[in-house]
């Protein structure tokens, strides 16, 4: 039997039949790929001389002084080109492209960074591009959409359904039904069909691998906790892979929203709240109601706002390797505050759930234990979603005219 991508019975490629021919193509490709050491080679220099590869790992001094107990340390996916560990996956997905001998590549988008970092790719690798994008998300990010558009992809406006990122993906997935000899579908994150999973979370364990020997070099043994946020689960698996055999305690960190209690969150394995389906081709949790119709999740980072998990997070969650925990938009944006000055880091919202997680639990450790976070992106980004959260009356005006600059 072929190789389906199952984890302990999560994941799988539950695909209409018209598409099976060109997922084996794709399993084929990467399998030969994944075996080959040129082409991780190939990878790590165009990430190195493109994408500022290795990105270093940072002791957060003030931070550790400040709660008294483990020591912190922070790895800086932010500092990757685009502003995130989204890089990692487009640029190696960019790199089988080449090899498959296609020339277009497609991808859906929510909060737009995938779609700018796709659009980046395209652009470097010279393949046309087109980005599916629901309407209200075309909308809330027009500084993405300008950018997208510059790199010279096509933005498509999905005005189907609910008009957001689940709608996108279903037209991202019938163009690439009519066009798959020439058209890959570049999937963001660790969740879709085999090999996805897989591939996405392959590209993204260079985190991991770099993490390891750089905590090696300057502390001389491994962290005793790792921590990420946890949306799709691509830069969570990313640094958790080189870990995964060690006695090192690793720790998901998804939306907690308004709080658990409210239903106004996106945790699919730290509450209750989601059971396991099969939608957008494989299985995992979703947070569906009992018709399995997909709910509606809330977050103030757009980026972990996201109905499904990777089915290889499924798997770890099931059988207690990681511990998944929720961390709420008010102790998110208060552990962003923090970071900021005392550290002078921006972290991404997203990855501010990771750093939220951390100052609940740093202060019980021993000031012998050490700590890694997973920083998986910048947070410029967030400019008026983060000033809109501190509401300080000096930005007030500034702030209402630019929110209906782009949310208008
Ligand atoms: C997209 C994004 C995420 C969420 O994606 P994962 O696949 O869960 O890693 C997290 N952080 C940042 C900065 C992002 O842009």
């Amino acid at each position: 039997m072929k190789d389906r991508g199952y984890y302990e019975g999560f994941g799988g490629a539950y695909l209409p039949e018209i598409l099976v021919a060109t997922f084996d193509e794709l399993v084929e490709t990467f399998q030969k790929a994944k075996d080959d050491p040129v082409f991780w080679q190939e990878y790590v220099d165009i990430m190195s001389t493109y994408s500022c590869r290795p990105t270093p790992i940072t002791f957060a001094e003030n931070l550790t002084r400040h709660f008294g107990g483990a020591r912190i340390y922070i790895k800086r996916e932010d500092l990757n080109h685009t502003g995130a560990h989204k890089a990692n996956n487009v640029m190696g997905q960019g790199l089988l492209v080449k090899r498959m001998g296609k020339s277009r590549v497609i991808a859906e988008t929510g909060a737009g960074q995938h779609g700018v970092a796709t659009a980046t790719m395209a652009a470097k690798f010279g393949f046309k591009c087109t980005i599916y994008m629901g309407e209200v998300d075309v909308r809330r990010q027009r500084p993405n959409v300008f950018w997208m558009e510059r790199l010279g992809a096509e933005v498509v406006t999905v005005r189907e359904g609910t008009r957001i990122l689940k709608d996108a993906i279903n037209e991202a997935f019938r163009d690439w039904v009519t066009n798959m000899d020439t058209t890959h579908y570049v999937l963001g994150t660790a969740c879709g069909p085999h090999p996805f999973p897989e591939m996405v979370s392959f590209f993204q364990s260079i985190i991991g691998k770099e993490a390891r020997k750089q905590i090696l070099e300057r502390e001389g043994r491994l962290p005793d906790r790792i921590y990420a946020c946890v949306g799709g689960g691509s830069n969570a698996l990313g640094i958790f892979k080189a870990f995964l055999n060690d006695p090192v305690e690793l720790v998901g960190v998804e939306a907690g929203g308004k709080g658990l209690a409210t239903g106004k969150h996106a945790s699919r394995l730290s509450s209750k709240d989601a059971s396991i389906g099969v939608a957008q081709g494989y299985k995992t949790y979703f947070l569906q109601d009992n018709d399995g119709q997909m709910k509606e999740t809330h977050s103030v980072a757009a980026g972990l706002d996201y109905v499904g998990v990777s089915p290889i997070l499924a798997q770890y969650a099931e059988n207690g390797r990681i511990r998944f925990e929720a961390a709420t938009d008010r102790e998110v944006v208060d552990a962003l505050s923090l970071t900021i000055k005392k550290e002078g880091l921006i972290p991404a919202l997203e990855s501010a759930h990771a750093f939220a997680q951390v100052f609940k639990e740093a202060p019980a450790m021993s000031k012998e234990d050490i700590i890694l976070i997973n920083q998986s992106g910048r947070g410029d980004k967030d400019i008026f979603t983060v000033a809109d959260a501190f509401a300080d009356p000096k930005w007030q005006e500034f702030i209402k005219e630019k929110a209906q600059e782009y949310h208008a």
